[in-house]
């Protein structure tokens, strides 16, 4: 069912706990809010926190002729959501599956649900290069796939790993749309001043170095988190957001 999907962009991050679910949200609404047909499809089978920050995670897909229907949110009910987490019976359920089995949901999720016609999917993967990774890579082999976006933190350890996911793209002929700081520098919401709590410029560095575009530098802001769970999720909403201005920039760029 992908062959109704113009542009497919997989969202890649060398460690956990970057942003990577929140970038991918995020970039989901604000295209879907710019007016494209968009899905989001969370193959972090053993981590899945799409719902989460959607604040859907009440939400059940059901099966149709055609194959399961996502889950509808968003501004006007446009955003396509889907996630093993709507398949589980409660948040706490864990997911204890080897290769197999993660292979088998995720061929699943790529061929039967029914995204109808889509101009983007977005794809959140679990951080690393794990199944999950390879198995998306060969489904996707045959299909348009307009390449990956990666999320890192400005730290060395977080940019240590991200250097392994252009290794891993390079190598598996994924085209990597670009490179996005997450959680770089904090604006006091008093005094205005950015204070950069891990350091600056690592993202831009690496772009350098692999030869490919930095997209956006994204600031710490509580806003964004706080967002997260509450259903109200769109940082479009919230005044002076600069990670919605960036990722505005983001959309008209990819
Ligand atoms: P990952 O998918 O890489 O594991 P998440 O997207 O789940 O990371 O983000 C981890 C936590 O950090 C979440 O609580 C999220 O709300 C928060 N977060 C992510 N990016 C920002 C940001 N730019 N400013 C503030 N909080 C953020």
């Amino acid at each position: 069912m992908l062959d109704k999907i113009k542009h497919i962009i997989l969202v890649l991050s060398g460690k956990g706990g970057v942003g990577k679910s929140t970038v991918s949200t995020q970039l989901a609404l604000t295209l879907s809010e710019s007016g494209y047909r968009t899905g989001l499809l969370d193959i972090d089978l053993c981590g899945p926190s799409v719902p989460y920050l959607l604040g859907i995670e009440d939400k059940d897909v059901h099966q149709c002729d055609e194959g399961w229907v996502p889950v509808y949110t968003g501004v006007d009910k446009k955003l396509a959501v889907m996630s093993i987490g709507f398949l589980l019976k409660s948040r706490t359920d864990a997911v204890i599956w080897r290769g197999p089995k993660k292979t088998a949901m995720i061929r699943q999720f790529l061929n039967d649900v029914n995204w109808d016609e889509l101009d983007y999917l977005i794809i959140d993967t679990p951080p690393g290069t794990s199944d999950e990774h390879i198995t998306v890579m060969e489904c996707l082999k045959e299909t348009k796939t307009d390449g990956a976006i990666l999320v890192t933190t400005p730290q060395e350890i977080s940019l240590e790993d991200v250097r392994k996911e252009v290794t891993f793209c390079k190598k598996t002929g994924i085209p990597i749309v670009g490179i996005i700081e997450n959680m770089s520098g904090f604006v006091c919401p008093n005094c205005t001043e950015c204070t950069n709590i891990f350091s600056s410029g690592g993202g831009e560095a690496l772009a350098e170095i692999a030869k490919v575009p930095l997209l956006g530098v994204l600031p710490i802001d509580p806003r964004v988190g706080n967002l997260a769970g509450t259903g109200l999720a769109c940082i479009k909403e919230l005044p002076d957001c600069t990670t919605s201005k960036v990722l505005t920039n983001i959309v008209k760029t990819i």
